[in-house]
């Protein structure tokens, strides 16, 4: 039976590739965005090209009503959610402590964390056995700064993926016995976008000989890590997480 996947923020870098290789994986797709609506759209014809369907759902994930209603959009045009990807993420220029500021601090969080959790909240609503719902699989893309720390440059990111962490281990344990699994990726650096709007412009190639693996990675790279992690082939992995980040 056709999968239905909801993948947020994925109008560009690895939603947008998480999204393609879904549907080329036979799920269809709900392509989730806040601001890039032609990007979005443009992601939805190709998958539509390749023989696929997908839908594109507007939703701020960080505001509780637009994700309760982009949910309800989803059960509407593509049917119950059986796997979710949580993408959507933001990344402001480098700052230490004395320059942040409690609305940036906000920001990060409400996109980062809050907006994680209200996507699992109504995920597991349609999911959980005990609702009638078939089960299903979480992804929650984290960053490998959780786990490294960022001092002195994005502390504030860092420590949303953190939570980004612990969420998913405890929702993990949480919901096991409902037949969802939930596990996380931690990307290292990868050629998005997320460099060039919010953070510094060129880090991945200023970074890359300090990595292990002498490269960044590619979106597609980080996709296959979640796409895995979504199919039957991890039907007995929860709680776990996967580093793609070449061996940082
Ligand atoms: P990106 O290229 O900047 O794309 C971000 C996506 O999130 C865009 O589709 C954007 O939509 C969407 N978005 C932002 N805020 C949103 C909101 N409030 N509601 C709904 N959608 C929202 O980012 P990326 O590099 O692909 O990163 C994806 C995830 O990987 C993030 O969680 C990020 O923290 C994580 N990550 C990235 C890297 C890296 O090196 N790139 C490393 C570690 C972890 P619009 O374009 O429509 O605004």
């Amino acid at each position: 039976m056709t999968k239905v996947a909801l993948v947020t923020g994925a109008s560009r870098g690895i939603g947008r590739a998480t999204a393609l290789l879904l549907a080329r994986q036979g799920y269809v797709v709900g392509v989730n965005y806040l601001q890039a609506e032609m990007a979005a759209k443009q992601v939805v014809e190709q998958i539509r090209n390749q023989g696929g369907k997908a839908q594109a759902l507007r939703a701020n994930v960080a505001e509780e009503g637009e994700v309760v209603a982009m949910f309800a959009e989803l059960d509407a045009t593509l049917g119950p959610i059986d796997v979710l990807v949580n993408n959507a993420g933001i990344l402001f220029q480098q700052a230490g402590i004395e320059q942040l500021t409690a609305e940036r601090i906000n920001n990060v969080l409400a996109t980062n964390v809050t907006g994680y959790f209200l996507c699992c909240r109504e995920a597991v609503k349609r999911m959980a056995l005990r609702h009638g719902g078939q089960g299903g699989a979480i992804v929650n893309v984290s960053s490998a700064a959780a786990r490294l720390g960022a001092a002195g440059e994005y502390v504030d990111y860092a420590a949303s993926k953190g939570a980004v962490d612990t969420l998913t281990t405890g929702l993990a344990l949480e919901v096991a016995a409902q037949g969802i699994r939930v596990n996380g990726v931690r990307p290292g650096f990868i050629y998005t976008e997320m460099h060039t709007c919010g953070g510094e412009p060129g880090r991945v190639d200023r970074v890359k000989a300090s990595l292990p693996m002498q490269r960044g990675g590619q979106p597609e790279e980080v996709a296959q890590a979640i796409a895995w992690l979504l199919s039957d082939a991890a039907s007995y992995v929860t709680g776990s997480f996967i580093e793609a980040a070449g061996g940082r």
